[in-house]
């Protein structure tokens, strides 16, 4: 007979929520999962419906060892490459990887959450919905509960706690509570605002399928992601504030036209709802947030966005979490459920990455809104490429390193650094690939990067 193991209650069945519960029963642990919302299979729940992500290999590493990740294949479309739209109409496409093998999926937060919760519930974990967590007792480990509906209160009594409760964690809240406690949330100047392209009279979609489409305009931006269903899900990114370009200032039917009209004319001529969807869509925040000690007395840990929550550029956020469940499990398997030893050693394994990949999202806004634009950008990209191509497993892009393969986010970011110096040196001047001195690359190559630590 399998010993008991202890019961867990995770708070939060977002993305990551349902992904650890399905390993923690795996390993015979009792999961209970505690969420706010009501069950989006039974009941519509219009925000973040049509968002898409980007799923990409980390991601698609942990819902394998999980086992689900054939249940949500068919939910996702192979994104080749960023197509840049310019203001004429003229498109750019840039490869994102350095072959066909290097690609990263479009997949509905919504379908993914669905398919997650299914899988979830298939392996014996139980969800309360409607169930909001409204305080902790970090000496007992009790959770207190609040019934959205009825507004009954209760109690959740568990060996441990683990806040997948998102970027307002309501866990995080209480530990803020303890002295010694380090928070930090900066939120960007920028909002973000959902819109779709629907598909077209044959039900296809309206651009090329298998990529994401970026209207890059300097000081804002727009992109579009496909759906398996022929739309584009679109994000607008524009500063909050501002006397010409800004939420703020586009508050009419009027100047909303005319702003599309003038800026993203294509995409205009393809979103009838355009108006309608822009004044019923709320308008998102963005912030990034650091905090430690993630978890306390060994009775709650902080996982995904509740512990550290990035800002979108880099298609990581989710990503990120999911691999936190990755190190959290491989922790848990190696040296088994002494949980303030286990707490401990996992946010020790990841901090440093999660603040890495942090700021390498917010690097990444500037690259996405201004410089893709740039010919310039785009040639130091091909020159990565060939440098890669050259030597393969030594100068791999930053891109390719977060995204294509599981290198830890903090070396990436150190050794993107080094790679973008010498690229500079490389390409100050140059504008041609024949041009560049490809001596003095092997010697930069040599001397640079061969003493950090392997991709
Ligand atoms: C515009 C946008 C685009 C993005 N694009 C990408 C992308 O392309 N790729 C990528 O990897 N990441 C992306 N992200 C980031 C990604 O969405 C998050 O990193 C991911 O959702 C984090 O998962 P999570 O499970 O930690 O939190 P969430 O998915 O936010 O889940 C938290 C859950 O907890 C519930 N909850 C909250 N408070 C309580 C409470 N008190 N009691 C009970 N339940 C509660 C919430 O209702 C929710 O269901 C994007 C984010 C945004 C905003």
């Amino acid at each position: 007979m399998k010993p008991e193991r202890d019961n867990i209650t995770l708070i939060g069945s977002g993305l990551t929520g349902p992904l650890l519960a399905i390993s923690l029963v795996q390993r015979g642990f009792g999961v209970q999962l505690h969420e706010r919302r009501p069950d989006m299979r039974r009941v519509r729940i219009s925000a973040g419906r049509s968002i898409n992500l980007a799923l990409s290999t980390r991601g698609i590493h942990a819902l394998r060892e999980a086992g689900v990740y054939d249940d949500i294949a068919n939910i996702l479309i192979p994104m080749r490459g960023r197509v840049m739209h310019s203001v004429s109409g003229q498109l750019t496409f840039m490869p994102y990887g350095k072959d066909e093998t290097e690609f990263i999926n479009s997949v509905s937060r919504a379908e993914l959450n669905i398919a997650l919760m299914n899988s979830a519930e298939k392996a014996g974990v139980i969800i309360h919905f409607n169930e909001r967590c409204t305080g902790f007792d970090l000496r007992t480990g009790v959770v207190h509960l609040q019934n959205e509906e009825t507004r009954t209160q209760s109690v959740a009594n568990s060996n441990v706690v683990i806040g997948t409760d998102g970027a307002s964690s309501a866990i995080r809240a209480e530990m803020l509570k303890l002295p010694r406690f380090n928070f930090s949330q900066q939120y960007l100047d920028y909002g973000y605002k959902e819109l779709t392209i629907p598909s077209g009279p044959d039900g296809r979609h309206v651009f090329e399928m298998h990529a994401l489409h970026i209207w890059p305009r300097g000081t804002f931006m727009l992109i579009a992601l496909p759906n398996i269903d022929g739309t584009f899900g679109c994000i607008l990114f524009l500063p909050f504030e501002g006397a010409d370009i800004s939420f703020e200032a586009l508050d009419t039917e009027a100047k909303i036209l005319s702003f599309f009209e003038t800026q993203f004319p294509d995409a205009l001529r393809l979103m009838p709802s355009l108006v309608e969807n822009y004044f019923q869509n709320p308008t998102g925040a963005m912030v990034t947030i650091k905090c430690s000690p993630w978890h306390v007395n060994g009775k709650a840990l902080l996982l995904g966005d509740a512990a550290h929550a990035i800002v979108p550029f880099f298609g990581q956020g989710m990503n990120c979490a999911f691999e936190d469940c990755t190190y959290f499990l491989e922790l848990l398997d190696r040296q088994g459920s002494d949980w303030p030893l286990l707490f401990s050693a996992f946010e020790k394994s990841r901090k440093a990455d999660t603040d890495a990949i942090a700021d390498l999202a917010i690097e990444n806004f500037i690259e996405m809104r201004d410089r893709v634009a740039d010919p310039q950008f785009l040639f130091r990209k091909k020159v990565e490429l060939e440098l890669e191509r050259k030597y393969p497993g030594r100068f791999v892009p930053k891109y390719a390193m977060v995204t294509f393969h599981r290198t830890p986010y903090a070396v990436a970011a150190q050794r993107g650094a080094v790679q973008d110096d010498m690229l500079g040196e490389l390409c100050d001047s140059v504008e041609r690939l024949e041009d560049i001195d490809w001596a003095k690359a092997e010697a930069l190559v040599h001397q640079r990067l061969t003493s950090l630590p392997g991709v």
